[in-house]
């Protein structure tokens, strides 16, 4: 199993929804959820690939995880899913509202409006989607721990080819994680978002920059060894020990913070 060991056995008894869960920081964080215990709802556009988690994890926790094709950023899929998961496994107690794209990599004169609209859809959408939808369920519970993925690239580092669209969502998911912190703190419902610096995961490899637009864009060259803390970038596994944190009670006085993940990348 291609995670961080563990013993503990924080998530009995709870559910999570993990969205992007087929592959990436989603499948670690899925990993590891159901290691400690957790009932997991696996949502993701990509069925062999999240079947492929849901075996693995199957395999060696029973019947702990269930996925389901769900596209986060169709809200009636979304409704529909949530409540499938909600049945099937008894509530919902851990969000992790993960699901995201790279999106179109383009100078903004070149960004067509769809490919524009596209990017905002799948992760801002999808992000309100998730925890719009989840939300009755944590609050029957009477608590829960909401966690969203944005990236350094909405807050701390904007080193990026054309990724205009990109940074706009990520920033976009501080903002709203925040709102939702103070919306929702009342009934004991804790929302963080999580600012990963590079990754090494699968994201959108079909949409790496062109030559052409590292010409047209100014570019931020990213030192040797862009992470001061590790020779490459982080690992999934890296991400999900802190969404574990984050989802545990050991995290419990702790909501709208903004956690950076980045090896210190963001402050080169
Ligand atoms: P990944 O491509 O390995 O995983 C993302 C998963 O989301 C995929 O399985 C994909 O099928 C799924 N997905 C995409 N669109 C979807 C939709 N509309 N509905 C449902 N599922 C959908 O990438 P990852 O790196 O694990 O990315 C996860 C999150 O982490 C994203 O939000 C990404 O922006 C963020 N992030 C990644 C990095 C990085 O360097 N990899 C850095 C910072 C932030």
């Amino acid at each position: 199993m291609p995670n961080n060991q563990t013993n503990r056995q924080r998530f009995q008894g709870k559910t999570a929804i993990v969205t992007g869960a087929g592959s990436g920081i989603g499948k670690a964080a899925a990993i590891r959820l159901a290691q400690e215990g957790a009932k997991v709802a696996l949502f993701d556009l990509q069925n062999d690939r999240t079947r492929s988690t849901e075996h693995e994890i199957n395999n060696i926790f029973r019947g702990v995880s269930r996925s389901f094709d769900v596209d986060v950023s169709d809200p009636e899929r979304m409704e529909k899913a949530v409540q499938e998961a909600a049945s099937y496994f008894g509530g919902i107690d851990i969000v992790f509202a993960n699901a995201g794209i790279n999106g179109v990599l383009a100078p903004i004169e070149e960004m067509s409006f769809e490919d524009w609209e596209r990017t905002l859809r799948i992760n801002l959408n999808g992000t309100f989607l998730t925890v719009r939808y989840t939300l009755p369920y944590l609050k029957e519970k009477g608590e829960g721990s909401i966690i969203i993925t944005s990236s350094i690239n909405g807050s701390d580092r904007f080193a990026g080819f054309g990724m205009s669209a990109y940074s706009t969502t990520k920033a976009g998911q501080v903002g709203f994680a925040k709102m939702a912190a103070l919306e929702l703190a009342k009934f004991k419902i804790r929302v963080n978002v999580i600012c990963p610096g590079a990754i090494a995961t699968n994201i959108d490899q079909t949409s790496e920059p062109s030559d052409e637009l590292k010409e047209i864009v100014i570019p931020v060259e990213y030192p040797e060894g862009s992470q001061p803390l590790a020779d490459g970038p982080g690992q999934p596994e890296d991400v999900a020990d802190l969404v574990a944190f984050l989802a545990s009670s050991e995290s419990k006085h702790i909501t709208g913070a903004r956690i950076v993940i980045d090896g210190a990348e963001s402050l080169l």
